[in-house]
């Protein structure tokens, strides 16, 4: 283990951030990676040596991007292959993203399986379910505790009837994942904060600024209350809800036990733009009773993922209020 003392070295004030950090050691936080931030970086050279880089962060859990459906591995790794390698240096595997065909549909290679063109529907939500069938046993096998959709269908939600077929679909999903274990959950990125009407009609497209303006009720609020809490819990992106124009600290304080998974995420390096209040969201999450949280960081192609990750969880092992 290595003291943080070391770490802090060009702070304005050494004696006081010396105080605040001396009992600090890497390695005492329950640190996760959403292993997306990282791209081909984490595929690029050796894997394990890329696992084990991660694990020297003081990171201890990992939520997996990249399984696909298709050959069931994960990022071109088999699945057993990448767990051994990932415990080997300590990491444990808690979470993963996986979407489901409809997300995907009408995108090259897939067809358009959407019912009403272009808007979504409920019909392929039997196919859905029966997809998740083997992922939910792919990951039972790893041992994960957690599967989570990561995206809304990119066909439309565009009225109070369309979140409902759409939670409607996510309860079944998280029925048949239950059976298998694992704890299934949604992942919001801004478009969630839209808000729809029962007649509203303007076509989703993705973004909350440019999206026509609706009123009416935000989609996550919907969301909330349609999807059962047995069957389907949320994993909040800090980020994304504060672009949603929403305040990660208000969610944590009205869906208090509805949120049970945080991607930490800032604009870039975490800690560094001051726009999130890290503390407050912090403090709330784990008086809510919850303890994994995941490092992410987007732009992964930027080549400079392993450096803005060492320093956002050197940044993020220094905070007092993170454990
Ligand atoms: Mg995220």
């Amino acid at each position: 283990m290595l003291s943080l003392g070391a770490l802090a070295t060009g702070c304005t004030n050494p004696a006081k951030e010396g105080t605040a950090i001396a009992s600090q050691v890497i390695g005492d936080k329950n640190m996760g990676l959403q292993i997306y931030t990282l791209g081909h970086e984490l595929y690029t050279g050796d894997l394990s040596t890329n696992l084990k880089r991660i694990a020297d962060m003081g990171i201890k859990n990992l939520e997996l991007a990249g399984y696909d459906p298709a050959d069931r591995k994960i990022g071109g790794i088999e699945r057993a292959v990448f767990k051994k390698m990932a415990e080997e240096v300590g990491l444990k595997i808690v979470s993963s993203h996986v979407n489901p065909p409809t997300v995907f549909s009408g995108a090259a290679g897939r067809e358009n399986r959407t019912g009403r063109d272009g808007y979504y529907s409920g019909d392929m939500k039997n196919d859905i379910v029966e997809s998740f069938k083997q992922i939910a046993d792919d990951h039972a096998e790893l041992g994960i505790e957690y599967l989570i959709q990561p995206m809304m269908p990119k066909e439309g939600i565009n009225n109070t009837n369309d979140v409902k077929i759409f939670c409607d679909t996510l309860n079944a999903t998280g029925e048949e994942i239950k059976k298998h274990g694992v704890t299934f959950g949604y992942h919001n990125h801004n478009m969630e904060f839209c808000k729809v009407s029962e007649n509203s009609d303007a076509r989703f497209m993705g973004d909350i600024l440019t999206r026509p303006y609706v009123e009416g009720e935000q989609i996550i609020d919907i969301m909330m209350r349609e999807t059962n809490p047995d069957l389907v819990i949320f994993e909040m992106d800090t980020y994304w809800t504060i672009m949603g124009q929403n305040d990660p600290v208000a969610m944590l304080t009205t869906y208090t036990d509805r949120i049970k998974l945080l991607h930490i995420k800032d604009f870039v390096v975490l800690g560094e733009s001051g726009a999130l209040n890290f503390s407050n969201i912090f403090n709330k999450f784990f008086e809510n009773g919850n303890k994994y949280y995941f490092i992410e960081i987007e732009d992964i192609d930027s080549g400079k993922q392993f450096e803005r990750l060492e320093k956002s969880a050197t940044w993020l092992a220094q905070q007092d209020y993170v454990k």
